[in-house]
């Protein structure tokens, strides 16, 4: 089936015929008050009626439609709210449905920031299909339009395809973690090894674009080649000023989601940081395309791996993709040393435990990254020593990825598999002393470099 209408934004005029078709018109309502308007599209659809849903957020809170209704030639269509959907009884295959939906969220200035991914700015915007959609729960044709008539003429880039203002997502499955940036961004592109890659930059920065650029291909070229093709073919890396300010503020951080790498930096880092740690966020983000929640299989005393190891990985990554020297990476990994012997929590807690505990506390947080790493480096050494340099920690996570869609192939007793299948002893007495007890001798070790750094 085609439904590719080049510089059509007509959206009545395409006529689909087989499969029952949707396509959505995302516009500005009201800018001051961030109210954008959503109109839907159907095509084909059998009798009945059609039920839609609000996806939810991490936080299990969704998006609230203003003025829902639904018209079928002209004629207003009957709908009913029932168990947290909206069922549209249908006269005919086609009709459309609309409403508003407001996008702020309470507290700009809070971390809250993760769970409403979506920004609506003077001249830019970002949209997260799950903060604007109400998804059918009908199958429809694959490729769903979504026509983003927000800063019409002032370019856009998405995580799933697009042409001009036009995103084609590859279905309605797809919808809610599709994300977009349109309007005043700069806008990049470019393919490494069959993976697309976009970067959509706003504001300005004491570095060039197309430095940034390039620093972050060199980051994502190395991690392909060290880990093989990614889950997606496309991802489009968005990077803005970090709105988090106050006690919770960090100076820099990544969000990772689906295709999308949320990058929030501090607008005044100078341009050494384009060389320095600020870049570990592009690898931390990225390398969660492999190393994320597939891995951990559901297990929750993982998240140490889950970010641990990520964050780990990451420094080297820069290393080998020469954006960190060795230097800076040992000044890195003093500073964690430091923290995590500085860490009130560290006699009581085990690395393990920190992801189950309270991660409003930034001690705690402390102590599920820094612990996490210095474990990570840790379970490194020993499965170098264990198959002869054969193997490191990144081959076993490109192991366990290869083999994430099996099942029981995430979690700690994955990770303990996957280092035997590499050739490794049982590590699983290693790592539960690791993990479940609270400052092991393995990390307490590493404080011995402070000392000789002391001393001098
Ligand atoms: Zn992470």
């Amino acid at each position: 089936m085609s439904f590719f209408v080049d510089g059509c934004t007509v959206l009545p005029l395409i006529r689909p015929v087989a499969e029952p078709f949707i396509a959505y018109r995302v516009a500005l309502a009201d800018h001051r008050l961030s109210v954008v308007r959503v109109e839907a599209f159907v095509y084909g659809l059998g009798a009945g009626r059609l039920v839609l849903r609000a996806p939810e957020n991490e936080t299990g809170s969704s998006l609230v439609p203003i003025n829902l209704s639904a018209a079928a030639a002209g004629v207003a269509l009957d709908i009913r709210e029932r168990d947290g959907a909206w069922h549209i009884k249908t006269r005919s295959p086609d009709f459309v449905f609309s409403y508003d939906v407001v996008l702020t969220i309470e507290d700009r200035y809070s971390p809250d920031v993760r769970s409403m991914l979506t920004f609506m700015g003077e001249d830019r915007c970002r949209i997260l299909g799950r903060d604007v959609f109400l998804v059918p729960e009908a199958p429809f044709a694959s490729g769903v339009i979504v026509d983003m008539d927000l800063f019409p003429g002032r370019g856009l880039s998405s995580s799933a395809p697009a042409v001009r203002e036009r995103v084609i997502v590859p279905d309605t499955g797809e919808l809610s973690r599709t994300m977009a940036a349109a309007g005043a961004y700069r806008f990049f592109e470019r393919e490494i090894g069959g993976t697309a890659l976009s970067l959509a930059i706003g504001d300005t920065w004491s570095f060039g674009d197309e430095e940034f650029f390039g620093v972050l291909c060199r980051i994502v070229a190395e991690e392909l080649a060290l880990l093989g093709p990614p889950p997606q073919s496309r991802y489009l890396f968005i990077c803005e000023r970090n709105p988090v300010r106050g006690a919770a503020r960090f100076d820099y951080y990544g969000i990772h989601y689906g295709g999308s790498m949320l990058l929030l930096l501090d607008s005044r880092i100078d341009r050494g940081a384009l060389m320095d740690a600020p870049m570990a966020v592009v690898a931390h983000e990225f390398f969660h395309n492999w190393n994320g929640e597939t891995l951990a299989g559901g297990d929750d005393a993982f998240l140490w791996f889950t970010e641990g190891a990520t964050v780990y990985c990451s420094y080297r990554i820069l290393v080998r993709a020469n954006v960190l020297s060795p230097e800076q990476h040992a000044a890195h990994r003093r500073t964690v040393i430091a923290r995590y012997r500085a860490n009130p929590h560290r006699e009581r807690v085990a690395v393990g435990e920190a992801g189950n505990s309270d991660m409003w506390d930034k001690d705690m947080v402390n102590l599920l990254y820094d612990g996490g790493y210095l474990a990570a480096e840790a379970l490194d050494e020993r499965i170098r020593a264990e198959t002869d340099g054969a193997s490191g920690l990144i081959d076993v996570i490109r192991y366990l990825h290869e083999r994430s869609s099996r099942p029981n192939a995430g979690g700690e007793a994955a990770l303990v598999a996957a280092v035997a299948d590499l050739g490794g002893a049982d590590i699983s007495r290693f790592l539960g002393e690791l993990i479940h007890t609270p400052n092991p001798r393995e990390l307490a070790d590493r404080f011995s470099i402070l000392e000789c750094a002391d001393e001098r």
